[in-house]
């Protein structure tokens, strides 16, 4: 693989980097780059490109807009809008927003600009050929560029043209967060290994239960995920949130040892949305003693603080295990440790969370492969 931290010392004036970063934040625009982890760790790649005099091109998607014809650019959850002003004021600099996909125009847009120049593409799934991995558009895009950086750790689990194909057009590196997360997750796993699983993904966490099955010692769980093995157990959950298709392997799970689920319950309005203080006695002492922990999905609710405090406990007791080296994931998980104040050097906040658990799971990522090749 190939790092962007290894051209340091090389003249790059007047290039042109397509940089492959994920805004798939939901309400980013409310937040700020400073208070979203995932958008705060591009900045470095990106302020590293523009004072070596790169013009930068971003490339990302957010959400499934769907076909290109059938949506009104820049209404709803879809647009990239909103990040070239965040990102212009973070840097200090204009972001120039690509409207439309208009390539010869964009072309030009670039070639007249100064170097260091910043550009922002639309959301590039309005393209079927993004989410199919389809060479003719990664080649497009790719006519954009002289180098490709992939700065999106949580989007290379897919095999996405901007992530994958893009690769084999362009000399492509690592940007400096992808390759923290190598670094960082590429640890050896000392035992006792706790994984905590909470979260309203299920079926995304339940893959690291098959996956880490042989190797953990304890699985603690909460979140949703606490609600799936209620319901494998015949009990009553009310309205609290589940996923169907994964009963079936809680039920398969109920008997297996190493499988903690909570003690009590946070109730209201017939839903479960926190776990109780007899659960956070437990799984503290069992994180106490942990020498690698891996937190993936909050708790509970953590959104009202009436249901925090599930989460936050179970975020101090990682910080307070100072032998433990710790990795903590996902976009709410992570954003939720923000507020929690962590500055330990053995915690590393990863930006991935599906991702983050398919590398810890050893699983091959197409976006990471690509740069492999
Ligand atoms: P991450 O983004 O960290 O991978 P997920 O996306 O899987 O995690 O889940 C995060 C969401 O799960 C949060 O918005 C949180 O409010 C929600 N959540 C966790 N537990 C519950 C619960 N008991 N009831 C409702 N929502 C929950
Ligand atoms: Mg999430």
């Amino acid at each position: 693989m190939k790092y962007l931290s290894s051209l340091k010392n090389e003249d790059l004036a007047g290039k042109i980097c397509l940089l492959r970063i994920d805004f798939n934040i939901e309400k980013a625009e409310l937040a700020g780059a400073k208070n979203h982890p995932r958008l705060a760790s591009v900045l470095p790649t990106i302020e590293f490109l523009t004072k070596k005099g790169v013009k930068v091109v971003i490339l990302s998607h957010r959400g499934r807009p769907g076909k290109v014809s059938s949506i009104k650019y820049q209404v709803s959850s879809y647009t990239l809008k909103p990040f070239a002003d965040i990102l212009s004021k973070e840097l200090v600099q204009k972001v120039n927003f690509m409207a439309n996909f208009n390539f010869s125009e964009i072309r030009g847009e670039i070639k007249k600009s100064k170097p260091g120049s910043i550009f922002l593409l639309e959301n590039l799934r309005y393209f079927e050929g993004e989410e199919k991995n389809d060479k003719n558009f990664a080649k497009r895009l790719a006519s954009l560029g002289d180098f490709f950086v992939n700065d999106a750790f949580s989007v290379s689990h897919r095999a996405n043209a901007s992530v994958a194909a893009i690769t084999e057009f362009l000399p492509s590196y690592a940007g400096f967060q992808l390759e923290k997360e190598i670094k960082n997750l590429s640890i050896a796993i000392k035992k006792p290994l706790v994984v905590i699983l909470g979260g309203a993904k299920i079926s995304d966490k339940i893959g690291l239960l098959k996956n880490f099955m042989a190797e953990a010692d304890y699985f603690l769980i909460g979140g949703g995920m606490a609600h799936n093995f209620l319901l494998a157990q015949g009990l009553p959950i009310g309205n609290s949130i589940f996923e169907e298709k994964t009963i079936g392997f809680a039920k398969k799970m109920l008997k297996n040892r190493k499988v903690i689920l909570p003690a009590d319950y946070v109730i209201k309005d017939r839903k479960i949305l926190d776990i109780g203080p007899k659960t956070l006695e437990k799984y503290s002492e069992i994180i106490k003693n942990a020498k690698t922990i891996i937190w993936n999905g909050p708790m509970g609710y953590f959104e009202n603080p009436k249901f925090a405090k599930g989460s936050e406990e179970i975020a101090k007791a990682i910080m307070a295990n100072k032998k433990a080296f710790s990795i903590i994931g996902g976009g709410e998980t992570t954003s939720l440790m923000s507020k929690v104040k962590c500055q330990k050097s053995n915690v590393f906040l990863s930006t991935g969370g599906g991702a983050m658990l398919e590398y810890l799971a050893g699983k091959k990522m197409p976006g990471i492969e690509a740069l492999n090749k």
